[in-house]
């Protein structure tokens, strides 16, 4: 009989999810990879095995409605998939863990209840993480579950970087900023040991680019800043959101332009970024090489936004040993991480345009100052460990 752990990151339409197996006294070993996507419009089941083999493409139209439906139909796969296995803990992606999760937890029903009362700070993530948590709650009672935060790595961070210089009676109510993507940077910080010794305890800027993007300063491993704040709307542009912008913007959305909260909800999260900016497409797939200028003007403010802070994050690090590239965009474009490393030229990289095209972990020359690296980020492998690790299965 074999023994698996089950990662399960669930958004507003789909439910992504990982299968590992325990391997005796090693580390978790990837058994499957898949999804359900189109969630309450056209719901579609697949998965790889860990070599990228097809296991399973099937529509669940008519039998899954919503997230809940969706777990079901999961549990039904992998019962007839791993027939005779035990489920040893299932490790959840939550995007809030506040200022109280500065790790992640073991799932209890009054945690749950904490993480209910984080709704408000991330209302189009947070009900959606908790519901898969529920969801096996009722139907797998006898699994353990753990919650992993995408907040949980940047604490820790100065006060200075937490700070958001409102009113003290506004700040008590937990306005302050987290940062997210920290699963991605966590496991990034966790394997520069291995995969580049020489800026493990180094001054490192990651960048997480992929449909949401951001950038994190780590010092030794650890978070001290990064680009998102209070909620995933700061910092970067990104795929339909902003990224920055004068606060006073949002004041003329509702004043002058008279537009009701879940309306300028809707521009903030879904019709900014890339979207907004070229009105065609929020995937950079479809931008880069596009001879529209609205896809030009989209990709260049990419590009200009990631530089710019860059460079702040530089300054706050006193300096900068690496750029590390990672997520979608970051992983696949050598375009994209070209222009961006020209736009940061001043700080001292020099680029291996041969290394770049092959897909090298190190992409910039011996003798660059600061060196420039490419490295696959595995947020559900970091959610295994540590599901493995508090459960005591590992
Ligand atoms: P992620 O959120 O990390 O899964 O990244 C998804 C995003 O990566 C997509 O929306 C695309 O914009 C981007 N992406 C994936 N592959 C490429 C590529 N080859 N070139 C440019 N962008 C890509």
């Amino acid at each position: 009989m074999y023994d698996y752990c089950l990662v399960v990151n669930a958004g507003s339409s789909s439910l992504k999810f990982c299968v590992y197996q325990q391997t005796t006294g090693g580390p978790w070993s990837l058994e499957s990879r898949g999804q359900i996507e189109g969630i309450g419009t056209a719901p579609v089941l697949s998965a790889r095995d860990a070599s990228g083999q097809s296991l399973v493409k099937r529509s669940l139209e008519g039998t899954v409605r919503d997230g809940r439906g969706a777990l079901d139909a999961l549990a039904e796969w992998l019962r007839s998939m791993y027939a005779g296995g035990r489920i040893l803990g299932a490790g959840h992606r939550v995007v809030h863990g506040g200022a109280r999760f500065a790790s992640p937890v073991v799932v209890t029903p009054e945690i749950v209840e904490e993480l209910r009362k984080l709704i408000p700070l991330a209302p189009l993530h947070q009900p959606h993480n908790i519901a898969p948590i529920e969801a096996v709650r009722e139907r797998m009672p006898d699994v353990p579950q753990v919650a992993c935060f995408d907040t949980s790595f940047h604490r820790g961070q100065p006060a200075v970087a937490e700070l958001i210089p409102l009113p003290a009676s506004i700040r008590a109510g937990g306005v302050q900023r987290y940062g997210f993507h920290g699963l991605s940077y966590e496991y990034i910080a966790s394997i520069l040991p291995e995969a580049a010794p020489e800026i493990a305890h180094g001054r490192v800027i990651v960048a997480h680019l992929g449909s949401g993007a951001s950038l994190c300063a780590l010092r030794d491993g650890k978070s001290i800043e990064s680009t998102l704040g209070f909620t995933a709307l700061d910092g970067l542009c990104m795929g339909t959101r902003a990224g920055s912008v004068d606060p006073g913007v949002i004041l003329h959305l509702f004043q002058g332009l008279g537009m009701s909260p879940q309306e300028v909800e809707t521009v903030l999260y879904k019709k900014s970024g890339l979207l907004g900016i070229s009105g065609i497409s929020n995937d950079m797939r479809d931008l880069i090489g596009n001879p529209d200028p609205n896809a030009q003007l989209a990709v260049d403010y990419f590009i200009y936004q990631t530089a710019k802070m860059i460079g702040a994050l530089a300054s706050v690090l006193g300096g900068a040993d690496a750029i590390v590239f990672t997520a979608g965009i970051g992983e696949n474009s050598p375009d994209i991480r070209r222009r961006i490393c020209q736009s940061s030229a001043w700080l001292g990289i020099d680029l291996d345009e041969a290394a770049t095209q092959a897909k090298g972990s190190r992409i910039s020359k011996p003798q660059s100052k600061v060196s420039v690296w490419v490295l696959p980020t595995n947020e559900e492998l970091m959610i295994a460990r540590h599901t493995g690790r508090l459960l005591g299965l590992i």
